[in-house]
């Protein structure tokens, strides 16, 4: 009871208006915030959500796995109808911001199967639950703020206002402060419905990424190949140099083709090491990581866009050993490093230049391939390297 009292304060306190604000307003206002608060707490509160959120798994999927659980053949034949269906909408939408129809439909269709599957959580109840339960409470106060002054502004009624159970909301999966700062109503009808309009989904997602940086006429990146007894210590020291730098150190795109634009930064993206896919990735691939902070998003966006538009599946395959390493299993990977002689600076576990400079050394000393990518079987040969050294000591 205690608790409710506490957040219905907060919410009215929060959504006060300024003291300029003429008190008429703040008469309507006061009755609109109380009647809200009511609605909200008729919805009740939601403890699945709680449970979402502190059971929230370590991702330890690989690369590989993860793009195939989202590009699938159905994802690429639905997104290619959908491409042809809107493509006077997509064309025009390109035109106003520059980011091409495939890259659009691929997190359309990574977000929400095109529309399918919004999340069923009611938002403002789902934030106002978070927020209550002081799990980063000031994040969340914020996104129900946000939520709450949408439906105050008419663009959804707060019973369709569906999403995840975090707060990412309608088709394109918007937390409610992106759509408070990127949302754009496209079909002119006033509201900016992300909920049921396709074009401001499609539009709110382009303006979100060109405010983000997107380069108009660029790519994502290239699979590329990487010639034999090739440097990766060098390639590592010289990362995010043009695509001419990529090619004099004898790197070329896999399909043979030259770099369109040879004076563009590219950064080395290595999934699962040398012996896997290897990827030279541009300005736009960290543009899409500003929708989810991941490589291996950034990369199945990019793959699913290519997929429907008629690009082929990556030319190398993966690798068998490619779990990638759990946060613990990094920093005992960065101790035993250390533990070899090597200087790390922080042996945090993080990927540092430093990090793969020194694992690409210990690669060179046991004769493996020297590409400085933690994988498991570089941890094993840790381990037993770490034993013999203690043995050899006493
Ligand atoms: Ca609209």
């Amino acid at each position: 009871m205690m608790k409710r009292w506490k957040a219905e304060a907060l919410i009215a306190a929060l959504l006060l208006p300024p003291f300029a604000a003429a008190a008429l307003y703040a008469t309507g206002h006061a009755i609109f915030t109380s009647k809200l608060w009511a609605d909200l707490g008729a919805f009740g509160s939601n403890s699945d959500v709680l449970d979402k959120a502190r059971n929230q798994p370590e991702v330890l999927t690989s690369v590989e796995d993860y793009l195939k659980l989202r590009v699938t053949p159905t994802r690429i034949e639905t997104g290619r109808a959908k491409i042809a269906e809107l493509k006077t909408v997509l064309a025009d939408i390109e035109k106003q911001y520059g980011v091409p129809a495939e890259t659009l439909v691929a997190i359309w269709g990574i977000e929400s199967n095109f529309g399918k599957t919004m999340g069923d959580y009611n938002v403002p109840v789902s934030l106002a639950t978070l927020s209550e339960s002081g799990y980063r409470t000031d994040y969340f106060r914020e996104e129900l703020v946000a939520a709450l002054e949408i439906v105050r502004d008419g663009h959804i009624e707060k019973s369709q206002m569906v999403g995840s159970w975090a707060g990412a909301m309608g088709q394109t999966q918007f937390m409610p402060s992106s759509y408070k700062a990127y949302a754009v109503d496209y079909d002119g009808d006033g509201k900016k419905d992300i909920w049921n309009s396709v074009p401001d989904s499609l539009a709110s997602t382009a303006n979100f990424l060109k405010q983000k940086g997107w380069q108009r006429g660029s790519d994502w990146g290239y699979e590329v190949k990487i010639p034999a007894g090739f440097d990766f210590a060098k390639a590592w020291k010289k990362d995010g140099v043009t695509l001419r730098e990529w090619a004099k150190m004898g790197i070329t795109r896999i399909d043979g083709k030259p770099f369109p634009q040879p004076n563009e930064a590219a950064r080395f993206y290595l999934p699962s090491g040398g012996e896997g896919p290897v990827f030279l990735v541009l300005k736009n691939f960290d543009v899409i990581k500003r929708y989810n902070n991941a490589d291996s998003y950034a990369l199945a966006v990019a793959h699913l866009g290519d997929r429907m538009t008629g690009g082929s599946e990556f030319v190398a395959a993966w690798p068998a050993d490619v779990k990638p390493l759990s946060r613990a299993e990094r920093q005992e990977l960065a101790n035993l490093i250390v533990a070899q002689g090597f200087k790390l600076g922080k042996a945090n576990g993080r990927m540092t230049q430093n990090m793969r400079l020194a694992i690409i050394r210990f690669q060179k000393k046991e004769g493996l391939l020297a590409d400085g990518h933690p994988s498991q079987s570089l941890l094993q040969r840790l381990r037993s390297a770490g034993s013999v050294a203690s043995e050899q000591k006493t």
